[in-house]
């Protein structure tokens, strides 16, 4: 049996149980990574005992993985805090030097220092949060806090990918839709890690490849889903986007396009304003005030149906709405027409269908290092398997305009793509540039392709219009909007009249515009700079922005303890809430002891991030299955706790009362529309309603006993083609999940970009960037997708850093939460640089030898492997294996610290711009630049230490960390087949 510093003891697996013991299975939902699969929790007396997966449960349907299994070493990590520190007086920030108090107190000391901030200048406090789930409450939370500073961590995760499709078709992949591989033929999986979306996308790639789909994988690295790919194409990173201009170069010219999809469910008809002035590059419109009652405005995406189109039967412009697809009306693609006010127009295609013309195959292959014979089969292989393949499913279905569909038209091409198209400077538009791909072929929302799960698809531009206006952040106020959402116009950014940033991270400012997600990434920078101003207090939850979550760590680590001329650091009060010793809890001021995810309520919710399947909404939720550890309390309930202290208008009645006694209490009675709650199972007041009902006091009792789900599943003919099917967007906008119901036509052209481009370029009368920005604007707000190299390119000797560096997560740990956990430790401990043999002999370096990594930023140790799975262009490690000695509780000397390395000490978090420096993001939405950088190689030199480099000072332990019993030693160093004392 192993005994642990707490006295908990861990139930030895070869022993009998006892007759008298009590066994339970207790049903909650994994949070080892963020796919969010239902898993058993196994107990005896109360203890756990080992976790599966749960069979009834509709995302994984019993399977796990290794993570998901392991989560019992998580409960018990040596690493776990278990009670709230402050940092100890006279102490240095980093020094990890508590003193361990009270919740009382941290309550006490929270909640004078936010009220202060919140009655006078609220943007003063920021709050930053990690992988949480929980985006719909931390939104709330600053709200009603009355401050912009709020952002989880999507800008340095992949916002590129969430924006860049859902300004293009509304939707995106993962949560919010997928490859619908059980009718798909051809399966195009593009820059993707090897956990993302983990069970689901194995037990789908399972049945696929059973079923005889063909199976592509385009990645500079082969591992992973790749491994198991009928063929993989090594492509050279950051150059994706060009590989799609040269598929859709190739469709185009042999017209293996879908037209009529393209015609009727797209914006490609849409005529666009050629003439020079303030309407250049936008869509005509009708100016008949009928028209303009009717179908709205133009101009921005918020109105996208007063646009035209040219009827090639009468040879006349006509409404794209509703008349452009009427029967009879046959809208042109392709031709350059004349109004008859003589402004000359073009359709939209037409214009895609000149972009895309010089963007050869031989022109990728120079970039992609994919030949291109490769890219012109490649080409033929999708077009003829949406085309040639296609079936029709017997589903009845009404489109928008109430034209009645016999059947569903399948598209069987389904593609699959995240970070590795995502994480670069170049990433928005290459990700337009693959939904576009998407479009021409016919596969959106169709069998076999690409689906949506609701609540998507969202209107183009989503209607979630992030809060943007300086005069309205007022003390003791609420934001009159959610921090965070979709700007459809320069008139939707959160700029100050000199056009400088509202935000501490200058999201939504006129550096990085769509910024939907914010940029968690150059928090720490700007506060410390003052840039745009100076904030007081930095809550962090979950992200370790001392080590692994930030590009430049070493410099990040130094402006955490960075002071003014005063002595008073530079940002003057962090909190971090984590539930395990990282990096960064020794810098933080005030330390708050999260739960596990099964000490803890959660919700996966309709108004966040829910685990929906293609057929219908799913939410879920997570019970406790263990009391909390030690004094650890959830973060949800410190939000609560605090908001109704601080009085927030939703928290407190209207006599001044606080509202929720916990966080249950809130979930199951906070309702932001009548009817809609965090919750959509078991409403009404008996819990026989679902989706939308009152609140049902026993909801969280009914989700427990339904394996912490609730599915519901949608009619057939609701199934598919969900942008324009009439029953769909009626029932979504009845169930809150859209506020209008009109279709969403997929904007292969964008005039939002365009809207942008024109007040960089002067040309309308609006809000204008300031001049050091206006040629970043008008060159990336395009508003047809193109490719251009990553913006770091510009900036380095690429013949003296030869080589592109990025990383992946390894599919046994998830970021860095797992280095502490005993059994996944096992499998990955330290880190090795992989390199194609090629390159590694060409440096002198052999299998298995130290070298030296070198950017124009920094350089780091490491051990070196070659592999033939990596193209000979590119190196690569696993993320957030290398650790600092003595953070995560890890032994002295532990192979995290002295084998393992990070990347990101190559990596700027800013490059320079316009004689001073700007974000190391994408132009348009802020997504850091995490692949971007260019490195070299060279060996270390024989007498060097054999340890990674850099490293730092190793922190003690917290007081109060659950630690190592001598015991536990001797057990983990059995496992790594060490003798033992
Ligand atoms: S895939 Fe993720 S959520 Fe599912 S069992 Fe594994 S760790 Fe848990």
């Amino acid at each position: 049996m192993f005994d642990f510093a707490n006295g908990r003891r861990l139930h030895d697996p070869t022993a009998s149980p006892a007759p008298e013991a009590t066994t339970e299975i207790k049903t909650t939902t994994c949070y080892m990574c963020a796919c969010r699969c239902g898993i058993r929790v196994h107990l005896r007396d109360g203890e756990l005992r080992y976790i599966d997966g749960n069979p009834d449960h509709p995302l994984n349907q019993g399977v796990i993985c290794a993570k998901g299994a392991s989560g019992i070493m998580k409960q018990v990590s040596p690493a776990r805090l278990t009670q709230p520190l402050l940092r100890k007086a006279g102490s240095e920030r980093g020094a990890g030097e508590f003193e361990p108090i009270s919740w009382e107190r941290t309550f006490e000391i929270l909640t004078e220092r936010l009220q202060k901030i919140r009655s006078t200048d609220p943007k003063q406090f920021a709050l930053f949060t990690g992988r949480d789930q929980m985006q719909a409450l931390t939104g709330l939370f600053a709200r009603q806090f009355g401050t912009p500073n709020y952002a989880a961590h999507g800008g340095f995760c992949s916002v590129n990918m969430a924006a860049g499709m859902i300004y293009t078709i509304g939707g995106s992949f993962w949560e919010f839709g997928g490859p619908d591989l059980d009718r798909a033929k051809l399966f195009v999986m593009i820059g993707t890690a090897e956990d993302h979306h983990s069970n689901p996308m194995k037990i789908a790639l399972s049945k696929f490849k059973r079923a005889g789909g063909r199976f592509i994988s385009i990645n500079p690295v082969r591992t992973g889903y790749s491994a198991i790919a009928d063929e993989w194409i090594p492509i050279k990173p950051g150059t994706d986007g060009a590989l799609f201009m040269a598929l859709l170069h190739l469709l185009i010219a042999q017209d293996l396009i879908d037209r009529p999809f393209l015609k009727r469910f797209t914006n490609a008809p849409q005529l666009v304003v050629l003439d020079e002035g303030h309407r250049e590059g936008l869509f005509a419109f009708d100016p008949d005030p009928a028209a303009m009652a009717e179908r709205g405005p133009p101009g921005d995406g918020r109105h996208p149906h007063n646009k035209l189109v040219w009827d090639l039967p009468s040879g006349s412009a006509k409404a794209a709405y509703p008349e452009g697809i009427a029967n009879g009306c046959d809208p042109a693609l392709e031709g350059h027409y004349t109004l008859a006010d003589g402004t000359r127009v073009a359709p939209s295609f037409q214009l895609l269908r000149e972009r895309v013309a010089p963007c050869t195959p031989a022109w990728a292959a120079a970039i992609t290092g994919i030949p291109a014979a490769r890219i012109e089969k490649l080409a033929r292989e999708l077009g003829q398997t949406a085309l040639q393949q296609a079936f029709e499913l017997p589903i009845a279905w009404t489109d928008a305009w109430g034209k009645l569909h016999p059947t569903t038209q399948a598209r069987p091409v389904a593609f699959h793509a995240m970070r590795g198209l995502a994480a670069h400077s170049n990433g928005f538009q290459t990700v337009r540039a693959l939904a576009v791909l998407m479009s021409v072929l016919g596969t959106i929302d169709a069998p076999g392709g690409f689906r949506h799960k609701a609540p998507y698809p969202r209107h183009i531009v989503p209607n979630y219009r992030a809060f943007n206006d300086p005069e309205l952040i007022k003390p003791n106020t609420p934001l009159n909007s959610a921090p965070l959402g979709f700007p459809a116009s320069p008139d939707e950014l959160a700029v100050y009249p000199d056009g400088s940033p509202v935000r501490i991270d200058h999201a939504f400012s006129w550096e990085h515009p769509l910024s939907a997600h914010g940029m968690m990434h150059n928090v720490i920078t700007n506060a410390s700079k003052g840039d745009p101003y100076r904030i007081d207090t930095l809550l962090i939850l979950m992200a370790n922005m001392a080590w692994n979550s930030s590009m430049n760590t070493m410099a990040v680590r130094q402006m955490l303890n960075k002071k003014n001329a005063d002595g008073d650091y530079q940002i003057p009060f962090l909190v971090v809430c984590d539930a395990f010793q990282s990096e960064t809890v020794a810098f933080a001021d005030l330390v708050l002891p999260d739960t596990t995810y099964l000490e803890r309520h959660d919700v996966m919710s309709m108004l966040d991030r829910p685990i929906s399947e293609f057929d219908g909404p799913v939410d879920s939720v997570r019970v406790p299955v263990l009391p909390p550890t030690g004094q650890c309390k959830p973060f949800q309930e410190v939000l609560i706790e605090l908001a109704s202290r601080l009085k927030f208008p939703a928290f407190t009645t209207a006599a001044g009362e606080r509202k929720f006694s916990d966080y249950p209490d809130f979930v199951v009675n906070f309702e932001p529309q009548p009817g809609i709650g965090f919750l959509m199972g078991w409403r009404g007041k008996d819990g026989t309603e679902h989706l939308r009902g009152a609140p049902n006091p026993k909801q969280w009792e009914m989700y427990a006993k339904n394996n912490c789900v609730f599915q519901h599943h949608l009619p057939e003919t609701m199934h598919y083609m969900r942008n324009w099917n009439r029953a769909y967007l009626d029932f979504a906008k009845d169930k809150g999940w859209r506020q209008k119901n009109d279709p969403v036509q997929l904007a292969l052209y964008s005039d939002t970009l365009q809207s942008f481009r024109l007040a960089a370029q002067g040309k309308t009368a609006g809000r204008q960037p300031p001049e050091h920005l206006r040629e970043r604007i008008a060159t990336y707000f395009d508003p047809l997708p193109f490719w251009y190299p990553p913006l770091e390119d510009s900036c380095t000797d690429l013949a003296a850093y030869p080589l592109n560096a990025i990383t992946q997560r390894p599919m046994a740990m998830y970021h860095s939460w797992d280095s502490q956990n005993a059994w996944l430790r096992q499998i990955h401990s330290h880190n090795y640089l992989q390199v194609n043999p090629v390159t590694a002999q060409a440096a002198g370096i052999e299998d298995g030898g130290w070298c030296w990594v070198e950017s124009q930023w920094g350089k780091v140790r490491c051990m070196l492997r070659t592999s033939e799975a990596v193209e000979p262009g590119t190196v690569w490690t696993w993320n957030a294996i290398g650790k600092a000695d003595g953070a995560w509780q890890l032994a002295p000397g532990a192979d995290e610290a002295r084998k393992g390395f990070l990347l990101n000490h190559l990596i700027s978090e800013e490059l320079p711009f316009a004689g001073g420096t700007i974000s190391n993001s994408d132009p348009v939405t802020g997504q850091a630049g995490w692949y971007d950088v260019r490195v070299r190689i060279r060996p270390a030199e024989p007498d060097e230490e054999q340890i990674t480099s850099p490293q730092v000072a190793a922190t003690p332990p917290a007081p109060g960390v659950m630690g190592l019993t001598q015991r536990m030693k001797n057990t983990l160093a059995y496992f790594a087949g060490q003798k033992t004392s």
